[in-house]
């Protein structure tokens, strides 16, 4: 579903992503870890178009995000992405962010997209919710209503950059919760996080990165029996 074959990029002369190739599979739940300013955001960003990239290539369902012919903000609609910060139109009712980008990018009703952001927010555990605003909620409710938000997309993949690290501990849980069951239910899902338990729990695959390199693409069986680079053992070793 999501294709990554040998992609360079730079910032000005600075290389952030050498030769970067890796694929993700319908189902598939990779997991991406590395240390601090080894590509991870850069790497995830590029998949939905975020970022370009100067070399290599990217698929995503059988379309180029490199390539300038592609509709990059279809291809968007298509791809949920989750970041460190929430992201919710502050302004907006929980209800309101939820049915802004279905009526604006997807075209449907109010009606059809109230109906389907509700059903998601329901899912997350905030129907209650509704008509606040995003800053009358706590960090991980936000959190999960930007994850439904995603959702209500009908997304074929969802990208997470690290979605708990803005969390205070005890609400780490509830949003990971909510990953882990969409893991279950097979959605495609690329997620940065320093997360290891739920690494552990529901990826297939784990990447690790540093300085701009997938230095391991493996199960994680392998990831966390037997790394085989010192890079991953390190870190590792730092984080567990
Ligand atoms: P990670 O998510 O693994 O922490 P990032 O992808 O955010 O890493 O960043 C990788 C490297 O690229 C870091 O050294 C960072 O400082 C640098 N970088 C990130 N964004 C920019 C930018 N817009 N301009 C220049 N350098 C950047
Ligand atoms: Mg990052």
């Amino acid at each position: 579903m999501i294709e990554i074959n040998k992609v360079s990029k730079w910032y000005g002369s600075f290389q952030v992503l050498t030769d970067c190739s890796t694929q993700v599979a319908k189902g598939d739940v990779m997991v991406v870890c590395g240390p601090s300013g080894s590509g991870k955001s850069t790497l995830i960003k590029t998949v939905n178009g975020l970022e370009p990239f100067q070399e290599g290539t990217i698929m995503v369902n059988g379309q180029s995000v490199g390539d300038p012919k592609t509709n990059l903000s279809k291809l968007r609609a298509k791809i949920g992405m989750v970041f460190q910060n929430f992201e919710l139109f502050p302004h907006l009712t929980i209800r309101q962010n939820l049915t802004l980008g279905q009526v604006k990018v997807l075209g449907r009703s109010e009606e059809e997209a109230t109906e389907k952001g509700l059903k998601y927010l329901d899912r997350v555990g905030l129907l209650s919710q509704k008509d606040k605003f995003p800053g009358q909620l706590s960090g991980g409710q936000q959190q999960r209503v930007a994850i439904a938000r995603a959702l209500s997309m009908d997304p074929i993949a969802m990208l997470f950059d690290e979605p708990t690290s803005a969390l205070d501990p005890e609400m780490i849980n509830e949003v990971l919760d909510v990953m882990v069951g969409l893991a279950q239910e097979g959605m495609t899902m690329m997620v940065v996080t320093h997360e290891m338990g739920f690494a552990k729990r529901v990826a297939n695959r784990i990447v690790f990165m540093d300085r701009g390199q997938i230095v391991e693409d493996c199960s994680k069986e392998e990831f966390f029996g037997a790394p085989r680079s010192e890079r991953a053992r390190d870190f590792l070793a730092k984080i567990i």
